[in-house]
């Protein structure tokens, strides 16, 4: 009964403003999500848009030692104006949004992904973004998802050390360099597999570290999950 009434609730597209269900885009924007293939050649590693079959800058030299890394959409317009809403305009409700339409993609195309049993960990913000945007958004986009999903959440276990540097100001050689020890795990993980959760991917230096950390707890396999993967130019 309460999940009928819940159902019939409707708000605005976060989109196109246009009338949805509650916490979900209207159908033309759904469809047009799930189904944009915004590039015809990528990185199956990465992600990472490229302009035809050359080998991927980024995993060129060293390949991250995440296994495999799922995206929802990537970071172009007007998608990448909502990420942005999510993460600094203080609209943390769009996480919900988001797990929606992710469980469903996930569901179409990798529905091994995420089973009840896997594990989900959010990138940690800094101390600073915290203070900001009083909320991690990829934590609560992990909640969302991990309800959604009904798998498990650990908000605890990765930890991030205070660092005087921003890393968006950073090239992406110091960003991998910057970031090696960014994260640590502060207790023994012993598992097969998890998955990391964060907002976006860029050049990957966030995760690889997050991924490095939880391995050295004892991890055997990091996979990821991102809401959206940056296209830079190529
Ligand atoms: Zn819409
Ligand atoms: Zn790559």
């Amino acid at each position: 009964m309460l999940k009928k009434w819940a159902n019939s609730l409707t708000a605005p597209c976060p989109l196109c403003g246009c009338s949805a269900r509650l916490a979900q885009f209207c159908t033309s924007c759904h469809d047009n999500i799930l189904s944009q293939q915004q590039y015809p050649y990528r990185c199956p590693h990465c992600l990472l848009a490229l302009p035809n079959h050359s080998p991927c800058p980024n995993c060129h030299n060293h390949r991250l030692s995440l296994q495999r890394i799922y995206h929802l959409f990537d970071y172009v317009p007007p998608l990448d104006s909502l990420v942005l809403r999510f993460k600094n305009a203080k609209q943390p409700h769009l996480a919900n949004n988001f797990a929606h339409l992710f469980a469903e993609q996930l569901t179409q195309h990798h529905h091994n992904a995420i089973t009840t049993d896997s594990l989900l960990i959010p990138i940690p913000s800094s101390r600073l973004q915290l203070q900001k945007r009083n909320y991690n958004p990829a934590g609560i986009f992990a909640k969302a998802l991990a309800k959604k999903l009904q798998c498990d959440v650990d908000l605890t276990i990765l930890r991030r050390h205070e660092s005087a540097y921003l890393q968006k100001s950073l090239h992406r050689h110091d960003r991998f360099l910057h970031s090696s020890q960014l994260y640590y795990a502060q207790r023994r993980l012993p598992i097969d597999r998890v998955i990391l959760v964060d907002d976006i991917l860029t050049t990957g230096s966030t995760l690889e570290s997050a991924a490095r950390a939880l391995m050295s707890a004892g991890v055997k396999q990091v996979d990821a999950i991102v809401i959206a993967r940056s296209a830079k130019p190529f």
